[in-house]
């Protein structure tokens, strides 16, 4: 008995650091298909390390990047913070990135920092990384400074589905939302774009709000499923990433079709309170329907603020049927979840893909906000 458990910790241990050993510590975010990244160097943790050696780092990397000292060593004393096991390695990766200036202007071409924490994937700091004037995305080689036309109302070449469908509502969504749907670690579903394409129809008849604007990009990631990691949004790449064809194969119908556009409409309940409300508003907002109990005293000026991060207190408790603003479990998660999943649940009534409720106190506040801004 005692040998198995052993012989099973020992394997496990040599998984773990085989895993880890092959995932970079950091790497940067691929702009789309046809781009071929650098090769990442590799960073060994050495045994030996010099004295200082994390102080040091981060300085270094603090000389291309002003802000990261201080968002560096917020995290790391932040109630969120698990020490991660190759931190010198990723603190090295970074360094080694954070000093790539392809077009030499001064900005580098990788940030090393993703809400206000270090970053694993790293996004393009510089939005035009060659320095060609053609912006990272609608550049077919973002490396190599090649100048030629470009029509920017057009729907970028590169960018193109092979498949017919798809390719359709990639068109539809550019021309009336100027939102580019991109086939990243995996294709398109035509099904998924459609959808997105009604619910934005239904949210936005007319004239669009300028928060529209924090998503740019809808990305076809592989890691996402159709049940428990359907969708996300990336608020540093101004992305909802979604499941692709391989999990959508057929014209979403009945509770599947609501339970898909509510988690659509959740994600956009994200871009829409980072792109239109202010730290400040959304912690009066948190107080007043109910995450009072979360907050120190003071007023938070970030939207990465832990506060925002806390459970809440009556997650486990049977005060918690008694709240009519929160409409799911996911709700308790935390200050985030709860409004993106409010948002969802207004939106769905709001545009009578669910039954239509008298208004809410939160569906009164939402229907002001979204289309005042
Ligand atoms: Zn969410």
């Amino acid at each position: 008995m005692y040998k198995n458990i052993f012989s099973s910790i020992l394997l496990y241990l040599v998984f773990y650091q085989v895993a880890l050993a092959e995932l970079p510590a950091c790497q940067p975010f691929r702009i789309h298909r046809k781009v071929t990244l650098p090769t990442p160097p590799s960073f060994s943790e050495n045994s030996v390390l010099a004295q200082n050696w994390e102080n040091s780092l981060v300085d270094k990397i603090s000389a291309h990047d002003k802000t990261f000292k201080k968002i560096y060593w917020h995290w790391k004393s932040s109630e969120q913070f698990v020490p991660p096991p190759d931190l010198h390695a990723w603190l090295q990766c970074l360094l080694y990135y954070v000093q790539i200036d392809t077009d030499g202007d001064g900005l580098p071409d990788w940030s090393v920092q993703s809400d206000e924490k270090p970053a694993r994937i790293l996004y393009p700091f510089d939005t035009d990384i060659d320095g060609d004037g053609i912006e990272n995305i609608l550049d077919p080689d973002p490396f190599q400074k090649n100048i030629f036309p470009v029509d920017k109302n057009a729907f970028p070449k590169h960018l193109e589905s092979s498949t017919k469908d798809v390719l359709h509502w990639q068109y539809e969504l550019w021309k009336h939302f100027k939102i580019l749907a991109i086939e990243h670690t995996t294709n398109h579903s035509s099904y998924v774009l459609k959808e997105f394409f009604y619910l934005l129809k239904k949210m936005f008849p007319g004239k669009l709000p300028l928060w529209i604007n924090e998503i740019k990009y809808l990305y076809a990631f592989q890691n996402h499923d159709d049940k428990n990691n359907i969708a996300a949004f990336h608020f540093a790449a101004h992305a909802i990433s979604i499941g692709g064809s391989n999990y959508y194969t057929h014209q979403l119908v009945g509770k599947k079709r609501i339970d898909f556009l509510s988690t659509l409409a959740h994600e956009i309940g994200h871009a829409f309170l980072l792109g239109a409300i202010k730290p400040e508003e959304f912690q009066e907002l948190c107080e007043k329907f109910g995450w009072g109990e979360v907050f120190d005293n003071g007023v938070i000026t970030s939207f990465n603020s832990s506060p925002f991060f806390r459970e809440h207190p009556d997650s486990d408790s049977v005060e918690k049927a008694k709240k009519n603003n929160f409409v799911s479990d996911y709700s308790y998660t935390n200050a985030h979840e709860w409004f993106a999943e409010a948002f969802a649940d207004s939106i769905l009534m709001q545009s009578k893909i669910i039954s239509p409720r008298s208004p809410k106190t939160f569906d009164r506040w939402l229907t002001y906000k979204l289309y005042s801004k």
